[in-house]
C-alpha cells in the first residue's frame, strides 16, 4: 500500500502543477497570422494523441489532423469558432493511425459539407481493416486500469523487480484519467476520407495556397505533409515525432530520403505529429543521420554474410540514444520501445521489399 499512497500523493501534486489538464488538451500556438498549431502538452502521457494544425483563410478553415478523440476535435472546433465565423471546409488526415483522426466525426457533425482528405494508401488502410481496432479501444481501458492498479500497489513489475517511480507515476496518471479516456473511447467513430490522391493536391482556400504533399514512405506508406509556401510552415504528421521518434514498420532508407525532401522545403516552423514545434532543421537532420547509420550498418552486416537475426541484434544505437534522450531514464525507455526495438526488424524488412503493413 505504501507505493500506492506515495504515487497517488505525487499524482495529486502533478495534477495541480498541470492545472488539472486532461490527456485530451491542446496547447495552441499561432505560427503565422491565421495559422495555428495545437499540441498536446506532455508528449509522454498515455494515450498518445496527435497534434493538429489549422489554417484560416478568407474562404474557410483547413484542418490538418483533427483530433484522436471527439473531445479533442470539439476543443479544436471551439478554438476555431473563437477565431472565425467561417466554416471548416477540409479536414486532412495525415495517416491512418487513430490518434490523429478517431475524433473527426465532430467536424462532419458541425460542418456537414466538410471534405475529408487523405492519401490513397490511407483510404485503403481505413477501408480494409487497419483501423478496426477502433472498436476494441473502449474495452481495453478497464483491464489496463486494473493491471496498473495492481502494479502500483505492489510497486513491482511482472518479474518482481521494483518499478521506477517515473513508470509508477505514468500508471497512476492513467488510472486517474481512465474514466475520461473510457468515455471518450466509447464515442469514437471511424470517419472515412471523401477525397484521396497519390502525389499532391493544392487547396486554394481564398488567397491561401495550401499544398498537401506525399514526400515518400516513412511512418506509413501514405503519410501526407501540409506545406504552406507563403508562410513557410509545414505540418509533418508522424514522419517527425519529438523527442522520441516512432520506428514501427518504418523503412530507414526510404524514411531518410523522405525526410531529406521534407527539409528541402526550407520551412521556418515544423509541426511534428507529436511533441514540440521545431524552428530549424536540426531535429530532422538527426533523424536522417540515425536512419543513414542504420542503413550503413545493415549493408555492412549483409555484405559480411551475417545472418539476418544476428545482424538485427548487432545494429548499434548507442551513439544516438543520448542525443534523443539527453540521458533521461523515462525517455531512454521510450526510445527503446518506440524506436530501437521496432527499427531493428524494420531495417532488415526493408531489404526484402515486402510491404511494412499488409492491407488485407
Ligand atoms: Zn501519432
Amino acid at each position: 500500500m505504501q507505493a500506492f499512497a506515495l504515487v497517488f500523493a505525487l499524482v495529486v501534486g502533478l495534477g495541480q502543477a498541470r492545472g488539472q489538464s486532461d490527456p485530451f488538451t491542446f496547447d495552441f500556438t499561432e505560427l503565422a497570422p491565421g495559422v495555428w498549431a495545437g499540441v498536446r502538452p506532455d508528449v509522454g502521457r498515455t494515450p498518445v494523441m496527435g497534434s493538429a494544425t489549422f489554417v484560416i483563410s478568407d474562404a474557410g478553415v483547413v484542418v490538418f489532423d483533427g483530433g484522436g478523440v471527439p473531445l479533442m476535435s470539439e476543443r479544436l472546433i471551439e478554438k476555431i469558432r473563437a477565431l472565425t465565423e467561417l466554416p471548416v471546409t477540409h479536414v486532412v488526415i495525415s495517416h491512418w493511425h487513430g490518434d490523429h483522426n478517431f475524433g473527426i466525426s465532430s467536424f462532419r457533425d458541425e460542418f456537414p459539407g466538410v471534405e475529408i482528405v487523405a492519401h490513397e494508401f490511407t483510404y485503403e488502410a481505413m477501408t480494409r481493416g487497419k483501423t478496426d481496432y477502433i472498436h476494441r479501444r473502449p474495452g481495453a481501458v478497464p483491464p489496463m486500469r486494473e493491471r496498473y492498479l495492481a502494479r502500483i500497489e505492489s510497486g513491482l513489475d511482472l518479474e518482481g523487480d521494483p518499478l521506477p517511480e517515473s513508470v509508477l507515476l505514468r500508471m497512476a496518471e492513467f488510472v486517474d484519467d481512465s474514466d475520461l479516456i473510457h468515455s471518450e473511447y466509447n464515442r469514437l467513430e471511424l470517419t472515412l476520407p471523401t477525397m484521396s490522391f497519390r502525389e499532391s493536391l493544392t487547396i486554394h482556400s481564398g488567397s491561401r495556397r495550401i499544398e498537401l504533399l506525399f514526400l515518400g514512405a516513412g511512418n506509413t506508406a501514405g503519410d501526407l505533409v501540409m506545406w504552406l509556401p507563403e508562410e513557410r510552415v509545414v505540418a509533418a504528421g508522424d514522419l517527425v515525432v519529438h523527442p522520441t521518434p516512432y520506428g514501427f514498420n518504418v523503412p530507414p532508407r526510404a524514411w531518410a530520403d523522405t525526410l531529406g525532401r521534407l527539409n528541402a522545403l526550407d520551412y521556418d516552423v515544423l509541426v511534428p505529429g507529436h511533441g514540440e514545434l521545431q524552428y530549424d532543421t536540426r531535429y530532422v537532420d538527426l533523424l536522417i543521420e540515425v536512419c543513414e547509420s542504420l542503413v550503413a550498418q545493415r549493408d555492412a552486416l549483409v555484405a559480411a554474410g551475417v545472418p539476418s537475426e544476428e545482424a538485427q541484434a548487432q545494429l548499434d544505437f548507442t551513439a544516438f540514444e543520448p542525443r534523443f534522450t539527453g540521458g533521461d531514464p523515462e525517455s531512454a525507455d521510450l526510445f527503446f520501445q518506440y524506436f530501437e526495438r521496432p527499427m531493428r526488424s524494420a531495417t532488415f524488412k526493408e531489404l526484402t521489399g515486402e510491404p511494412m503493413v499488409a492491407l488485407d
